[in-house]
């Protein structure tokens, strides 16, 4: 599934040139972005960066101050929330605490005026989709926080929007029951053929469910990309910055041989990398590398991009072990290691001399 992989592709919800202002303060800044059908969308970035007020806009709570959004070809404007092909979860639920966990199912159906017999077959169906088919007849207060999220979920679908907007889906459930719950929605999205797109501030969430992601800062789109491209190739330091964790190598483009460059850094050390991008000689750039793309071991490795330096710390996390090493200039250089391939026969202790080392491909080259 990757549609937008395709040119011919015809994305179904599309934001166009669109800008928000409330007074003299801008939201959303002159911002395009296009979401395919069926496709798990998510918008991700700090608080205030204008996801909600996106996701408003498409429900039709706001009117953009310019710009069009068209849904499947059509305009937006002037159509009320009612009217659009979208439905909203809201992270507090909105549940009625005084109607049962199927009226509340049954309510947007009872007043779109569906016949009682469809409405009691479409209810039923939908609690047997979010497996509270046995809660029917408890109240929202009787019921647990992941249960009364499913419940919402359930009202939302129920009338078949084309399109369900979340705003902060899982963000009222503890770590353990959101995990659980990634996979629940992602099954209902691709049961259901449903288009989402989710607001959330939440890294590790955008990635797990995602088909893409779009990051946004004031009001504007840094990046739209796959997790994997985000994580992988991310377009500035920005973006390395805001999914993950990462290294930042600053240096000068010493010398360019087609894609590849070698930069070298202020201690003088040089790192050769097989593609430099945009980055022309003589300019400033920072090398981003992930912490699991970086080897750590006691002796010199056989290679290019060795640097020499300190174990400082060493966290062991079960699964992975940590280590942050000192290089000669100061610089910590955060390195990850799964246990499951560590080198057994090369313990490394704190204050010990280490080399850390990684591959030409490892990381990408970023403007300063
Ligand atoms: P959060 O995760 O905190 O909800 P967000 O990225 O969803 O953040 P928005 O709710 O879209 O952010 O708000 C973007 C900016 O617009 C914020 O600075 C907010 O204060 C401002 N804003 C939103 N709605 C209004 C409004 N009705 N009037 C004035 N300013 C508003």
């Amino acid at each position: 599934f990757a549609p937008w992989a395709d040119p011919s592709a015809k994305p179904y919800i599309v934001f166009e040139n669109i800008t928000k202002r409330f007074g003299d303060f801008t939201a959303v800044n002159n911002l395009s972005l296009s979401i395919f059908e069926r496709e798990f969308f998510a918008l991700l970035g700090a608080s205030g960066c204008g996801k909600s007020t996106l996701l408003r806009m498409l429900a039709g709570f706001e009117e953009p101050t310019s710009g069009r959004i068209l849904l499947d070809g059509q305009d937006l404007r002037g159509i009320p929330p009612y009217k659009r092909p979208v439905n909203m979860m809201f992270q507090s639920y909105a549940l009625f605490p005084h109607m049962t966990v199927e009226q509340n199912v049954a309510f947007g159906l009872k007043q779109d005026g569906m016949p009682k017999q469809e409405i009691d077959a479409r209810v039923a169906d939908m609690l047997k989709l979010v497996k509270l088919t046995q809660f029917a007849k408890r109240k929202p207060h009787q019921l647990s926080g992941g249960q009364r999220q499913r419940v919402a979920l359930a009202r939302s679908v129920a009338k078949r929007p084309k399109v369900l907007l979340l705003d902060e889906p899982l963000g009222a459930l503890d770590k353990k029951l959101r995990e659980e719950t990634q996979f629940e929605l992602m099954d209902l999205q691709q049961s259901l053929g449903l288009t989402f797109v989710v607001v959330t501030h939440d890294q590790e969430e955008a990635m797990t469910m995602a088909d893409r992601i779009a990051i946004l800062d004031k009001g504007e789109v840094m990046q739209v990309a796959t997790p994997a491209e985000i994580y992988e190739a991310p377009v500035s330091q920005f973006v390395a910055n805001f999914v993950g964790n990462v290294n930042m190598f600053e240096g000068k483009v010493k010398a360019r041989n087609g894609e590849a460059a070698t930069i070298v850094g202020g201690s003088g050390a040089e790192i050769n990398v097989v593609n430099a991008g945009e980055a022309a000689a003589g300019k400033d750039v920072v090398f981003a590398i992930r912490p699991e793309k970086i080897k750590v071991s006691s002796k010199k490795p056989a290679g290019t991009n060795a640097m020499q330096g300190e174990i400082w710390d060493i966290a062991y996390l079960g699964d992975m072990t940590i280590f942050h090493v000192k290089l000669s200039d100061g610089q910590i250089v955060k390195a990850a290691t799964m246990n499951s391939s560590r080198i057994a026969e090369d313990p490394l202790s704190w204050s010990d001399q280490a080399w850390i080392s990684f591959e030409p491909n490892a990381g990408v080259v970023l403007s300063r």
